[in-house]
């Protein structure tokens, strides 16, 4: 799945992209030295949008960086229209698909030859775009897909059923809006900024990451928003969205919106995130989990332990065997040795990747567990002022780079050696070493060992590839389904229509 990140057989892919779009291998501008951004050059004028090529050759995204873009990325490089942004997110897609498909086939006949294998269920958009799902063209194809019965409702060995007729009916009414977005017997929406519409004022929004708060401008006029007060800060500062149209929920307690009793709790995904216990007068309770990593909190929260859950729509960005990754512990004491380890040089700088939002554990232990201060620019350490972390981690924190060894930036900038060169020709008079830290569950798949992580080096430049994921890993999954036990799944990711979600969870209930 992940071949582009081995060079080599990235390389591979990259040729076989090439032979593909240039059948008859002319000598173009994609032979020679500079092939991999020249090639990016390349897909860039086939999808008609040259005029972003000076930036792209800027900010120097090859072939490999290319991969790891989000919208967020885009947006960042100064790409700023929706049309074009919308437009290469598409094609990453398509283009990781693509590769994903030749990677199955490639690793099938390494692992067997002999060996029938079925095709997992990832669809391999969630890396390109991790907090940016499909497009909504994507989404209205799925929905039609979704509507059909689900073979799962005849399964002997799980009391747990897809997309029931109940949901198709409710979908009917509701034609643009995901099932995952709609709670049965409420009024509310989650997650749903895409769809606004006017029958609906109550608008959930589970954390401030962008394909979940995707639609949502200061301009909002649709009713009131739920959220943490760390979501609410972050719309309000972010997004200009004023106090009066938030409603900021609480961790833990149940209270009343419409009638309907609803109980949010953590959901160990970003600062802010909440899994969302939904009580409607029908008395067939809905647990949407957003983004979640399953917790030992949450299977000791006696709320949790007690419900009767009738319907889960569930995270399952990781809802395949291949992702087995160990626990936020492990790999955060491992990046913790490996810092250790390689600090023997005093001339080193030590590179952790992030987001906007998100993997913020991973620096902050760093920082605690080490005593050491870490670099965060000031922009991200205006963000994590909204994030509530614990007070003691504040100090740790800095925009003064000369201040630490130890700087926080954007995950993509880590993608490839080649950026990470560039890097370290802008600190060469401050540090020799450089080694870089990209932490994503998607590092981890099929065919590898369940290690804490895997390391590469190339000069002086050292990268480490760690599995630290704020989804659940698929044991977590399957352990979750069992705490929950509910009637009905819903699958939130991934979900390509009855098919792909049956098998998917058919893999989360099987025994
Ligand atoms: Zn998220």
């Amino acid at each position: 799945m992940n071949l582009l990140r081995n060079s080599s057989k990235g390389r591979r892919l990259l040729i076989r992209y090439l032979l593909e779009s240039n059948p008859n291998h002319e000598r173009g501008p994609c032979d020679g030295e500079n092939i991999e951004n020249t090639c990016v050059v390349e897909w860039l004028r086939k999808l008609g949008l040259s005029k972003y090529e000076e930036i792209f050759t800027k900010e120097e995204v090859d072939w490999e960086t290319l991969q790891w873009l989000t919208e967020e990325d885009l947006l960042g490089m100064g790409i700023t229209s929706l049309g074009p942004r919308k437009k290469i997110i598409h094609a990453l897609g398509e283009l990781r698909r693509k590769n994903d498909n030749a990677n199955d086939t490639e690793a099938d006949v390494l692992i067997s030859e002999n060996t029938k294998r079925t095709k997992g269920p990832m669809s391999g958009n969630k890396l390109i775009t991790e907090f940016f799902r499909c497009s909504s063209s994507d989404q209205k194809q799925r929905d039609h897909k979704v509507q059909k019965p689900s073979t799962l409702n005849n399964q002997k060995n799980s009391s747990a059923k897809v997309a029931s007729s109940r949901s198709r009916t409710r979908k009917a009414k509701v034609k643009d809006t995901p099932l995952w977005c709609c709670i049965p017997g409420t009024p509310f929406r989650v997650d749903a900024f895409r769809y606004l519409r006017g029958d609906c004022c109550h608008w959930f929004l589970t954390h401030f990451h962008l394909d979940h708060y995707q639609g949502l401008t200061k301009s909002f006029c649709h009713g009131k928003i739920y959220c943490t007060s760390i979501t609410a800060n972050l719309v309000h500062h972010k997004i200009g969205v004023p106090w009066d149209r938030m409603h900021v929920l609480p961790l833990n307690k149940r209270i009343t919106v419409a009638g309907i009793n609803l109980t949010c709790f953590e959901a160990n995904h970003c600062p802010g995130s909440i899994i969302i216990l939904f009580e409607p007068p029908n008395g067939k309770a809905v647990l949407h989990t957003g983004d979640f990593r399953f917790s030992s909190e949450m299977a000791n929260n006696p709320v949790l332990q007690s419900s009767h859950i009738h319907t889960l729509i569930l995270d399952t960005t990781y809802c395949n065997p291949r992702y087995d990754f160990p626990s936020q512990e492990i790999v955060i004491q491992f990046v913790i040795e490996a810092i250790q380890a390689e600090a023997f040089n005093p001339k080193t700088l030590f590179l952790i990747g992030s987001y906007t939002i998100g993997k913020e554990r991973l620096f902050t232990e760093v920082a605690r567990l080490l005593q050491k201060k870490i670099y965060v620019g000031a922009a991200k350490l205006q963000i994590l002022k909204h994030l509530e972390l614990p007070q003691e981690i504040m100090p740790w924190l800095t925009a003064n780079e000369a201040e630490s060894h130890i700087h926080v930036v954007p995950m993509w900038t880590l993608a490839s050696f080649k950026r990470l060169k560039h890097l370290s020709s802008q600190y060469a008079d401050r540090y020799d070493l450089i080694v870089a830290f990209c932490p994503t569950g998607w590092s981890f798949g099929k065919g590898r060992k369940k290690t804490p992580g895997r390391r590469w080096q190339q000069g002086t430049i050292i990268r480490y590839e760690v599995p630290y994921s704020e989804h659940s890993s698929f044991t977590e999954l399957r352990e979750f389904v069992r705490f929950i036990s509910p009637e009905h799944i819903v699958p939130s990711v991934n979900n390509d229509g009855p098919e792909g979600a049956d098998a998917m969870l058919a893999q989360l209930l099987n025994d």
